[in-house]
């Protein structure tokens, strides 16, 4: 079944020529839809069939030094925005400010990819995680039509770290985000690679993945999108 499989390049690699090459060796045919997510500034010149951006404005034009706006990214031809990643949100980025970058990109028709995921341990229970979750999307996503977005289900403790939760933890987390939220579609990130990829991508309501630190080796991203 056709999913969705996103590479974020977070700030990486250092030059253009690297991005080039990078993006060069993944390969084009998939039965999945494949999005690279580059550095902004490397953006426009990568060549890849679906392109998305790492984050965006809240505001459209105007005063704001140093931002990029939808309407940018929209006269890119880019489809997608990831939005409220962990690695933002900890640094100081709060729900109503998502919930405003989450209004930009769809007044601008650009699918919000948007991130949630709970917590610092492993241990903590399936209820906290839904309460936790429940908060954060019930503020991201107030005003918004939830059928346009695609949230990626990010345990905070599993990005990264080589520890990923199991399927069938984020099966069932797919599954109430689905049913209590209405979005497009719920992706798994965290410490997806070629071994474990297959796992998630079978289970029923995953919609796909969001792919961190494996997406900038080709030889395993390539053996992720199939
Ligand atoms: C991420 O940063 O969104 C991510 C999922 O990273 P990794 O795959 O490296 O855990």
């Amino acid at each position: 079944m056709n999913k969705l499989i996103v590479a974020n390049w977070k700030l990486n690699p250092l030059t253009l020529k690297e991005a080039e090459g990078l993006a060069e060796k993944i390969n084009q045919v998939s039965p999945h839809e494949v999005v690279l997510c580059p550095p902004i500034a490397f953006l426009p010149l990568v060549k890849y069939l679906h392109l998305g951006a790492q984050d965006v404005s809240p505001q459209v034009k105007g005063a704001y030094t140093g931002q990029i706006s939808a309407s940018h990214l929209s006269s890119l031809g880019v489809k997608y925005c990831i939005v409220g990643h962990s690695e933002r949100r900890t640094m100081g980025e709060r729900d109503e400010l998502i919930n405003q970058k989450l209004q930009a990109l769809l007044h601008f028709k650009i699918t919000p990819i948007l991130c949630v995921g709970y917590g610092t341990a492993v241990s903590q229970d399936e209820l906290e995680v839904t309460d936790v979750l429940g908060s954060q999307l019930t503020a991201d996503l107030e005003d918004i039509d939830p059928k346009k977005v695609i949230v990626a289900y990010e345990p905070v403790w599993a990005i990264g770290s080589g520890r990923p939760a199991t399927p069938e933890h984020a099966e069932q987390i797919a599954l109430y985000i689905t049913t209590k939220f209405g979005v497009k579609s719920v992706l798994y990130g965290g410490s997806v690679n070629s071994t474990n990829s297959e796992s998630f991508l079978s289970q029923h309501h995953v919609g796909g993945l969001l792919v961190g630190g494996a997406s900038l080796l080709p030889d395993d991203f390539n053996k992720i999108i199939g």
